[in-house]
């Protein structure tokens, strides 16, 4: 059964975090997207927005887990806890 406005999978708000136990701070979704990322004082990366509803949004979180090395991005639906978005 889909949703009300029939966009299933789309538009539902993601939550995005990073997690600073495995985080080593290189930098890297900084540098492809530092309006979502950024590496803080602590050493490790934190986000701008943890709630993401914009497409771009999402997909630009999506590209950062993707490369990420040590998979420190979490991006999870805010429904379902836990539940991973864009693993295999
Ligand atoms: S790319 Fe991954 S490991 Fe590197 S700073 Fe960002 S979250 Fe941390």
């Amino acid at each position: 059964m889909s949703g009300p406005r029939g966009t299933e999978g789309r538009g539902a708000p993601l939550l995005l975090s990073i997690d600073a136990t495995v985080c080593t701070g290189a930098g890297t979704c900084e540098a492809m997207h530092p309006d979502l990322f950024r590496v803080g004082p602590e050493g490790h990366a934190v986000v701008s927005r943890t709630e993401l509803t914009d497409p771009q949004d999402i997909e630009a979180a999506t590209g950062v887990l993707d490369v990420c090395p040590t998979e420190a991005v979490r991006l999870t639906r805010s429904d379902a806890s836990e539940r991973e978005v864009g693993a295999p």
